[in-house]
């Protein structure tokens, strides 16, 4: 029950969304504690395990004993030193471990950048549909998202042309994800240097590049824009072990940037949470160093679901798909529906066929409203093939009963 005390929060904290990505991923578990089995393709996380090799790894530095106290800020020296021969290996990018930050999820890497680097008015140019949090972090941060939408036409993909307009003088950075969540978009070599040739006439904007499913990429090539020429010295490129390596829980993501920004993310990491989690950064340099038989495994096994979820919904009508090359998500246009009801419940947008499709179908999704995209849901199909094709059929059968 609501308590009658006042309680004065922040205007911050009242302006703050609740990450509809968790908010589903709640429901749905409230959903199951009371006995529904409710199939859940709403959180997007990998459904398989870290690796053997990252867990023996963490094992293994509890047993040796030496990593129990505080670390530093940035992160162990041999972890950061990893991730510079990573993103040299990978990704033709040199850094000195001291321009790498290692944060408590790629979620805190990007708030730390925008921290950083924002002061209250400084516009970013969010290419939309995007992660349910950017805009919230860049709010808290005191600055303004500006939305550019791509289209599904064009997988969801905004151009170089919308990026030109959208710049003001009050514009301070860019954020993309590729391959992206929520839509499993990829940028290509070429749309990613025509980015760069808009950014390199604005020498004083900086681009927050979100690698972080850099290893579920079904085409051919992973692309950093810092490794471009001219965007080295204005570039963050962040990525993590979330994704690619099945590590949600173990809490690591990183920043790879010009040492001042690197700096500034260490000063303000400093005050807030000081450096992650010790054992998780043992268990990354095994992940990095080591085999990527597993990786590669689990990429391949979210390629044949990505198939198999849009071979079945070809039978659902009103279902606009498009073939995402990366990522583990579907990101279809349900408009189709709006207006429609099943006699008790009428659909007016996105968030109400979410809420019908979990009370009806008893499958969970992610509205796309919380994405910048009003028309669209979410699905993750990093899930078995039963649960996808079991999904796929409750949902056509629950969109059925709509007219
Ligand atoms: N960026 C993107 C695009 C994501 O989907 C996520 C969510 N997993 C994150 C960053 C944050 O990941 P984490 O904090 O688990 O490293
Ligand atoms: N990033 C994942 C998602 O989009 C995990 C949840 C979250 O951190 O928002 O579902």
């Amino acid at each position: 029950m609501e308590s009658a005390v006042s309680q004065p929060l922040s205007q911050r904290i009242q302006k703050l969304e609740e990450s509809a990505t968790i908010a589903m991923a709640q429901k749905a578990r409230e959903f199951k504690a009371k006995g529904i089995d409710v199939i859940s393709l709403s959180l997007g996380e990998p459904d398989f395990k870290t690796p053997r090799h990252i867990q023996e790894a963490a094992k293994a530095a509890i047993d040796e004993g030496k990593y129990f106290g505080y670390s530093p800020v940035p992160g162990y020296l041999d972890l950061r030193q990893a991730i510079a021969d990573k993103l040299q290996r990978d990704n033709g990018l040199s850094y000195t471990p001291n321009q790498i930050v290692v944060s408590t999820g790629a979620k805190q890497s990007i708030a730390n950048v925008f921290l950083c680097l924002l002061d209250p008015g400084d516009e970013v140019v969010v290419y939309s549909p995007y992660w349910v949090s950017y805009a919230e972090i860049i709010k808290v941060a005191e600055g303004v998202p500006v939305p550019i939408m791509g289209t599904l036409e064009n997988n969801f993909k905004a151009s170089a042309e919308q990026l030109k307009e959208a710049i003001t003088d009050r514009t301070k950075a860019v954020i993309f994800s590729s391959p992206c969540n929520p839509t499993g978009a990829v940028f290509t070599r070429f749309e990613m240097e025509a980015m760069a040739e808009v950014l390199r006439k604005h020498p004083n904007i900086y681009v927050v590049a979100d690698e972080i499913y850099e290893h579920i990429n079904f085409q051919d090539e992973h692309v950093s824009i810092a490794s471009m020429p001219g965007m080295y010295d204005n570039t963050v490129t962040v990525n993590g072990f979330s994704k690619g390596f099945a590590m949600t829980g173990w809490r690591l993501g990183y920043i790879a940037a010009p040492e001042w920004i690197a700096k500034a993310c260490g000063k303000i990491q400093g005050q807030f949470t000081s450096g992650t989690n010790s054992i998780a950064q043992r268990a990354g340099i095994a992940a990095l160093e080591g085999d990527m038989t597993a990786a590669r495994e689990m990429k391949a096994a979210y390629q044949r679901r990505r198939d198999l979820v849009l071979e079945l919904l070809k039978d659902v009508p009103g279902v606009k798909t498009y073939v995402p090359t990366g990522a583990f998500y579907l990101f279809p246009d349900v408009s189709d529906y709006f207006g429609k009801s099943d006699g008790d419940t009428t659909i007016n947008n996105a968030s109400d066929l979410c809420m019908y499709i979990l009370n009806d179908a008893h499958v969970s999704l992610v509205t796309g409203e919380a994405f910048g995209a009003p028309n669209c849901v979410r699905l993750s199909f990093a899930a078995s093939d039963e649960q996808l094709k079991e999904a796929i059929r409750r949902i056509k059968e629950s969109l059925s009963k709509l007219n």
